[in-house]
């Protein structure tokens, strides 16, 4: 096993990291100037070593450069490190971090080394900052930031709230419960950053966040799409008018749901006065897209922050520019607890223009996130993503909320729906018919389609669940 090397630049007061061969050290030093070498000791006793290159050439601002090619971008910025942090083949984290196609760093290693793996730079008594995930099998992933990593997660969300137009002068509402989920967190310290009032909306119930909303004049609301479908679809039982209410911007995350158009229109129809922007993020990963200013549904990833790449789900092979498939990231100011080529798993597919309608040359995600590379249900021979038939069943403004059953009979996997209608609708068999239709001519299936009672299927605040497999729960 060669040396493999953890790149760390510092940019300004900020460390950023990135990833380079030790042949791309060697040259580093050869074309440097004169470098200092700081021993330290990360979190499991290994000898890292920090080089320092004190060449302080500011980061270029050499956007033509990047054109999506985020090697090139990785390569264009190798003049510009002054600091890279070392460690020798071998130790951990940088064993599952080559270069190399087809390896990525994936995080099983938090139950080899519980409780936090081996992802942590420095020792724990750095870090300031735990998150949580529910995990892809229901166990959690946990991830912790030193008060740098978190303070650039918080301004890549002053970034999301600059684009979508939020300025000092707006009231920002968050939905949310404030958990141990990241969720929005760092929203809530952007927008006070930006100088907004922020008011959190934890632990209260629907109704008493409308009113809420509506008593301090929110002109911002923060949710998932899912929440904001039903915060509208409460106001009349809650007696709020939303034509009378101040929101105009509502940014949404966590759920893909504002990159499909049936759930865009609706939430936008719900809510007459306010637009609506996307924005995307992992806990693992940190803040990564705002929508673009000019073009709808169109998700940029913020260039400066990360090294973007698009790959085969199947080979972990790059694709060219525009074709769909797995979205990979390097974050590149979270030093204390990086990510190098980590597969998202999220598709998406690029835009072809370049730049961009509003100016940037930074990956465009046309409709944003369109699903999970773990998602996807193959019935009968067809691929149906759960994005697609989100799409269907919010075009339907008489469902409140549905639920998807996937089960396998004599190794089939069959699909079936349930759905609960608004309250007082009363046809239902119209409904049905309607219902099957569109997914005839979406997937040429017949789905069986039952009706649930009023309030009988479950509400989602944060990660919707909607799809049922075999009896458990699908993430
Ligand atoms: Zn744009």
């Amino acid at each position: 096993m060669g040396l493999r090397v953890m790149g760390v630049a510092r940019i300004g007061d900020s460390l950023r990291v990135l990833e380079m061969t030790a042949d791309e050290l060697d040259d580093l030093q050869q074309h440097g100037q004169p470098i200092q070498e700081i021993a330290d000791v990360n979190s499991h006793g290994e000898e890292v070593v920090a080089i320092q290159n004190p060449a302080n050439r500011r980061i270029g601002d050499s956007r033509a450069g990047q054109m999506g090619q985020s090697r090139q971008v990785a390569h264009d910025r190798q003049d510009d490190w002054e600091y890279v942090l070392v460690k020798e083949g071998g130790s951990q984290p940088c064993d599952d971090r080559s270069v190399q196609a087809g390896e990525f760093c994936q995080l099983e290693d938090q139950l080899d080394r519980p409780p936090f793996g081996t992802n942590l730079t420095y020792s724990v008594e750095r870090y300031t900052r735990y998150s949580q995930t529910s995990g892809t099998s229901g166990v959690p992933l946990r991830w912790l930031d030193t008060n740098e990593g978190w303070s650039w997660m918080v301004a890549n969300w002053e970034r999301v709230l600059n684009s979508s137009g939020v300025t000092r002068a707006d009231r920002i509402f968050f939905a949310v419960s404030f958990g141990p989920f990241l969720g929005f967190w760092t929203a809530f310290e952007a927008g006070t950053r930006l100088g907004c009032l922020c008011i959190p909306g934890g632990g209260m119930s629907t109704g008493a966040r409308l009113r809420t909303m509506h008593d301090n004049a929110v002109t911002v609301l923060c949710c998932t799409p899912t929440y904001a479908m039903r915060l509208g679809e409460s106001a009349a039982e809650e007696g709020i008018d939303l034509t009378r209410i101040a929101v105009r911007t509502i940014i949404v995350a966590g759920e893909p749901g504002a990159g499909i158009p049936s759930v865009r229109s609706r939430i936008e129809h719900l809510w007459p006065h306010a637009k609506l922007k996307d924005h995307h993020g992992m806990t693992e990963i940190g803040p990564v897209s705002y929508e673009c200013p000019v073009t709808r549904r169109l998700l940029h990833v913020m260039d400066g922050e990360f090294i973007s790449e698009v790959v085969d789900p199947a080979t972990g092979g790059r694709l060219s520019p525009v074709d769909t498939g797995e979205l990979v990231l390097t974050n590149l100011g979270r030093a204390a607890s990086p990510l190098i080529r980590y597969r998202t798993g999220d598709i998406v597919k690029q835009a072809a223009e370049v730049p961009c309608a509003c100016g940037s040359y930074e990956m465009a995600l046309e409709g944003g996130i369109i699903g999970r590379t773990d998602d996807m249900v193959v019935i009968r021979g067809v691929n149906v993503h759960p994005s697609a038939v989100e799409e269907i069943m919010r075009g339907f403004e008489e469902v409140a909320e549905y639920r998807v059953e996937v089960a396998t009979r004599s190794s089939m996997p069959e699909l079936s729906l349930c759905v609960e209608p608004v309250s007082g609708y009363l046809e239902t068999d119209d409904l049905i018919r309607r219902i099957q239709s569109g997914f005839r001519g979406a997937f040429n299936l017949r789905v069986p389609v039952n009706i649930a009672a009023a309030g009988a299927l479950p509400r989602f605040e944060l990660k919707a669940r909607r799809w049922i497999k075999d009896g458990a729960d699908g993430d």
